[in-house]
């Protein structure tokens, strides 16, 4: 071997070794004992072992903490087959859920000697599959409960011998279930738009205190044991905004301040000029919000500690965002732990968007 060959040498596996050492996957070499033959940086990261306390050790030892690979050992798969195995599973001792990918070192005989370990952390993908599942269970069940109301009260209301007065109570049941079941899908549509970047907004000149007033009509015969009370200054200017989008956004903070009120009491809604914007707020006087569960209310999914009994998905204060955000405003709480709490939004009068801060 010329002098060139052996610097070639060397530098070939130098670069070998930083390019291990530079992927974020655990790469292992072991053979056909299990025994680690060479790792790259991220293993030691994962298992917390210097290079020097893994080397000569099994795998097995090391990653499990047990004295013989374990049942579902993606390498003794391929011992067996002599191909690439993939296997997923839970390692409780790191904490993580590990993807493993073993690929046969083979010798000049063509036997096998080793292999090569891949093993990726996939936890956060497995925690986003997980959301999925419990999600698409809480929104079946979540889409299931209005409709049951609502076949139920038809139903009824057909049935023999019920009154005009009788089937009226029974209808208005029937479309308040309904109203909260569209906007329950009318949040999940808003959701994946503003996930897929697609919010377009249709933005034209509105009345304000016209569309609260109007949506406040509609709560108001909802509950019996709450009073919703509006205060709309006179004068208004009207404001640039995507109609249907702010009703949403009303909605969505007045149904929460009904069912987060149990026990009934005001529910105060109003509007003010602050000159370079409107001024939203919904102040309830129900269970109010944990001062240290603040942070995740307007995550997507959040449903907090308060909502023992309360039915729900944890989709509206994330949409309201998102819209509230779309028209160049912002939104926040003011709460206190089982004295109510008071939801603000803005809106930017004369398209001029209010800072952020
Ligand atoms: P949902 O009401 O469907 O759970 P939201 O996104 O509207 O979803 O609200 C997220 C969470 O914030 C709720 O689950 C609840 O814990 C809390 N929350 C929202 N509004 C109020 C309120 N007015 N009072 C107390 N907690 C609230």
């Amino acid at each position: 071997m010329t002098t060139s060959d052996e610097m070639m040498a060397v530098s070939e596996s130098l670069i070998w070794q930083a390019t291990f050492d530079a992927i974020t996957d655990m790469i292992s070499i072991q053979d056909r004992q299990f025994n680690l033959v060479k790792v790259n940086k991220a293993f030691e990261r994962f298992t917390g072992l210097k290079i020097e306390e893994l080397i000569g050790r099994k795998c097995y030892e090391v990653i499990h903490g047990s004295n013989c690979p374990i049942a579902d050992c993606p390498y003794g798969q391929m011992m067996v087959n002599g191909n690439r195995c993939v296997s997923e599973y839970y390692e409780p001792r790191l904490g993580i859920y590990l993807e493993i990918a073993t690929s046969p070192v083979v010798g000049s005989d063509g036997q096998v000697i080793g292999s090569v370990h891949v093993a990726r952390d996939v936890t956060e993908r497995k925690k986003a599959e997980q959301i999925k599942d419990e999600f698409i269970g809480l929104i079946s069940h979540e889409l299931k409960t209005p409709l049951t109301v609502i076949l139920g009260s038809i139903l009824t209301s057909l049935g023999k011998g019920i009154t005009r007065r009788q089937a009226r109570h029974l209808l208005s049941d029937a479309a308040a279930s309904a109203e909260s079941l569209s906007r329950m899908i009318d949040n999940l549509l808003e959701l994946s738009r503003a996930q897929a970047d697609h919010l377009e907004m249709r933005k034209e000149m509105v009345d304000v205190g016209q569309l609260l007033r109007s949506v406040v009509s509609r709560y108001q015969d909802r509950s019996k044991n709450h009073r919703l009370v509006t205060k709309i200054p006179k004068g208004l200017p009207p404001v640039k905004a995507d109609r249907v989008r702010l009703e949403l956004v009303l909605n969505n903070l007045i149904d929460n301040a009904l069912k987060y009120s149990p026990g009934g009491g005001d529910v105060v809604v109003s509007i003010q000029d602050q000159g370079k914007y409107l001024l939203f707020s919904v102040k309830d006087r129900g269970i109010g919000i944990p001062d240290e569960e603040k942070d995740r209310l307007f995550q997507p999914f959040a449903r907090l500690s308060n909502t023992a009994g309360i039915d729900g998905v944890g989709l509206g204060l994330n949409v309201c965002q998102h819209l509230v955000k779309a028209h160049g405003g912002r939104i926040w709480v003011e709460s206190e732990h089982g004295q109510g709490s008071t939801f603000f939004f803005t809106l930017p009068l004369g398209g001029t968007k209010e800072a952020s801060s």
